[in-house]
């Protein structure tokens, strides 16, 4: 006889521990399945834990915040450089400029993970429903057995 698989409700995990593991590209419901396919393209479905990431609406939030980001710290050093330094104008023009490729190429795909785990942790959109959780139950006892199905040594066929 096989286990009986019953399904349960899985519970949905907290805020931080969402954005951390979309950040760092995992899966935000079980940490373990991989969110991208590839660069910027979230899988239809977590490979470990089956939640359907293809619901997602991150939209243009992701790109907003590395301009923010980026932005806020590359314009600092930037001013920084200039009222505070003799920096040569040539490299200022070719410095910052790939600084700021470099460092909104690299942050693209971790804050856009973190802001599906953002809308992962609060339920928006097709994060609403949580996949469920199998687990086996072990098979109840066998019954007892009646009186017809226990065969008397001298009644079998002949
Ligand atoms: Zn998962």
């Amino acid at each position: 006889m096989t286990a009986r698989v019953e399904t349960l409700p899985a519970e949905r995990t907290g805020l931080v521990t969402s954005m951390t593991r979309g950040f760092l590209g995992r899966c935000p419901h079980c940490g373990e399945g991989r969110m991208f396919g590839r660069f910027l393209k979230v899988r239809p479905n977590c490979d470990a834990c089956g939640l359907a990431l293809h619901s997602h609406r991150a939209d243009d939030l992701p790109p907003y915040v590395v301009i923010f980001i980026v932005g806020h710290i590359v314009g600092y050093f930037i001013l920084e450089l200039e009222t505070n330094y003799d920096v040569p104008l040539w490299f200022q023009l070719s410095f910052w400029p790939v600084v700021t490729l470099g460092s909104a190429l690299a942050l693209l795909q971790p804050v856009k993970g973190a802001v599906v785990g953002l809308q992962y942790a609060l339920g928006m959109g097709g994060f609403a429903t949580l996949p469920v959780r199998s687990v086996a139950v072990s098979p109840p006892e066998e019954p007892q057995r009646g009186q017809s199905d226990i065969r008397s040594p001298g009644l079998g066929p002949a």
